[in-house]
């Protein structure tokens, strides 16, 4: 009897969760209005040059990022003429859970908990709830030269985007915050892991261009612009960007 309770009562947990996850997906790519999108800056080493950079943001920095959602969108067709609203939050002072670079499966689904946790813990910041909740972990570049990996996750729709605090890389920070923010929307990479290279043709921005390489501007999901068969490069704007037709497929900028 009360073995059977208890399966029932985890059967009700996993049913709700799924559910969650189900409408969490449907509400936050029906484009029937503006997504919220909310992004928290946090400092992620403690160095001056982060704090300072950290603390010089300016209210109007989203406008490339809005614009560039915009103009892709109008261009798939979508209705919605202001796609995605971006509002900055107060800086966090709480720096998201790391995960283990040696962490196995489980190691994964542990932090992956966790980490939904702490998303869904952190305060709304101002005004209404968001829809998606972007940690954006600035690093001062002479101490971190290369960057971890960024994460969208779709299943919490939250985001960690790792980028540098320097004014010459404000461009290519946008570019992975919104290849980022279209994981937590379903979209999926289009380059091959192993090397970083955009895989042709659903990771190229021109597809059919003659000669095909090299290419001008870079797919959001592919990732960078594509130059010789083996050699690519990371877009420094949006302006070097599109969002390709499978990416705006997976996100439901077309209608079904
Ligand atoms: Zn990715």
């Amino acid at each position: 009897m009360w073995r059977n309770i208890r399966i029932l009562i985890l059967l009700l947990i996993l049913l709700a969760i799924a559910l969650n996850q189900y409408f969490d997906r449907v509400y936050s790519t029906d484009w029937n209005t503006p997504l919220r999108v909310t992004i928290y800056p946090i400092d992620g080493d403690g160095s001056p040059v982060t704090a300072q950079f950290i603390s010089k943001l300016q209210h109007d920095r989203f406008q490339p990022l809005e614009a560039f959602f915009e103009r892709e969108a109008s261009f798939r067709g979508l209705p919605l003429e202001h796609p995605i609203q971006f509002k900055s939050a107060p800086q966090l002072r709480d720096i998201p859970p790391a995960l283990d670079r040696n962490a196995n499966v489980f190691g994964i689904i542990w932090w992956s908990l966790r980490m939904r946790y702490w998303a869904w813990r952190t305060p709304d910041g101002l005004g209404v709830a968001p829809d998606i909740k972007l940690f954006v972990v600035y690093h001062d570049p002479a101490l971190t030269p290369t960057l971890a990996h960024s994460v969208g996750m779709q299943k919490g729709l939250y985001g960690v985007v790792n980028v540098f605090a320097d004014q010459s890389m404000i461009g290519s920070n946008d570019v992975i915050t919104a290849h980022e923010l279209l994981h937590t929307l379903g979209a999926s990479d289009k380059y091959d892991p192993r090397n970083s290279q955009p895989l042709n043709p659903i990771g190229y921005a021109e597809p059919t261009k003659q000669p095909l390489l090299p290419q001008t501007h870079a797919e959001l999901m592919g990732g960078r612009i594509p130059l010789t068969s083996t050699k690519s490069e990371i877009p420094e704007s949006l302006d070097q960007v599109v969002v390709g037709p499978l990416t705006a497929a997976e996100i439901r900028w077309k209608k079904p």
